[in-house]
């Protein structure tokens, strides 16, 4: 009895103790994981000078004006929840959005028709081929076993962009311009140049475009949703406009810095799966797998990534890889994810205090 009582006793100082250790436990977690403002501005810091002089990578040129803008310029910018913005870098220079738009006409397909308009229409499957793939299209009308596109490459975002719902081409275009400017809290605007060489060259949209019309994914009026899409593409953007884009996406859908609702919360979850599957054309496993951050990139050297509930990041450099993905902005944005601690699939073990184990 005794002896019981005693051992009862020590249990409960076990507890106590095994209590006090996870408590200790989870607010180191809490220290190391969560970043304070204070690490944000020296993380973008260091990517900026650690990447300043990376000459690596070459602008896109099958859109003849994208190989004349300046490869030199480079600008990081993260804006967190109270909407403030930490940048480094030229943040002011407007580059054309290029196929990050299409996450912004997804995000305006879901908000008005829901999630399995997108689903059903398109698909949500990564393609494993290049955005402006035909071999893709064609492949997936002949397994015939349901559409295995999605909205982030060039079938799949004419579709998308086919599918916004307006009485005359104008009013889809005025949605599609409203619903960018939203995210960015800022109102958008085309660059004429950009959009100008892209018509002039974009022939092989155009037969996409006609193409997804002829197995009936685009229902009708082919011609302009490919030219809307091509404005949608121009339009004219700077990294903070991107980041403030991604966090908008990264905080329910709401802008931070505006406070307006852009899309509901509960459809965010749905555009950022696509992104974690697609974002970065045919290299987005690579890119999940060294930073798990769902992401998009441009032709235009714009990349954007999203920290669900933490931060929006946005990286500009116009020189691109094979894949087409802006060197300077996967190392920045590589860099910054690992310094902050913001991979949503890393997490530390749990460590059984020794006290619960006797
Ligand atoms: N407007 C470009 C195109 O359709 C967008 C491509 C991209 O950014 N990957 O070719």
């Amino acid at each position: 009895m005794t002896i019981h009582a005693r051992r009862s006793v020590g249990a409960r100082w076990a507890a106590a103790a095994a209590t006090i250790i996870a408590l200790m436990t989870l607010s180191i977690g809490a220290q190391s994981g969560v970043q304070s403002a204070n690490s944000v501005q020296p993380a973008i810091n260091a990517a900026f000078d650690k990447y300043k002089d990376l000459k690596e990578g070459k602008n896109a040129d099958y859109i003849p004006a994208l190989a004349h803008v300046d490869a030199n310029l480079f600008g990081i910018a993260v804006v967190g929840a109270d909407g403030k913005a930490f940048t480094a870098g030229d943040v002011q220079t407007e580059v054309s959005i290029q196929s990050i738009s299409k996450v912004f006409t997804m995000a305006r397909v879901i908000q008005d028709q829901g999630p399995e308009a997108i689903e059903k229409t398109i698909g949500v499957d990564a393609t494993g081929m290049k955005f402006n793939s035909i071999v893709a299209v064609e492949l997936a009308y002949k397994v015939g076993g349901g559409p295995e596109m999605n909205p982030l490459v060039n079938p799949g975002a004419i579709t998308a962009t086919s599918m916004v719902q307006g009485q005359t081409g104008e009013d889809v275009w005025r949605k599609i311009l409203n619903t960018y400017s939203d995210f960015a809290g800022r109102p958008l605007t085309v660059l004429q140049d950009i959009y100008k060489s892209e018509s002039d060259s974009n022939q092989r949209n155009q037969a996409i475009g006609m193409l997804m019309h002829a197995y009936g994914y685009i229902k009708q009026n082919p011609g302009q949703a490919t030219d809307l899409y091509t404005r949608q593409c121009s339009i004219g953007v700077n990294a903070k406009d991107l980041a403030t884009m991604a966090a908008t996406l990264a905080f329910g859908g709401r802008n931070p810095i505006t406070g307006k609702q852009a899309i509901n919360a509960d459809n965010v979850p749905y555009v950022l799966a696509v992104m974690a599957t697609a974002g970065l054309y045919d290299d987005s496993g690579k890119w999940l797998y060294h930073t798990g951050l769902p992401a998009k990139s441009g032709v235009g050297g714009g990349i954007i990534a999203v920290v669900p509930g933490k931060f929006g990041i946005a990286v500009v450099s116009p020189p691109l890889d094979e894949a087409g993905n802006s060197v300077r902005a996967q190392r920045a944005i590589t860099d910054i994810t690992m310094a902050l601690g913001l991979n949503p699939y890393a997490s530390k073990p749990f460590r059984q205090p020794a006290a619960v184990t006797k």
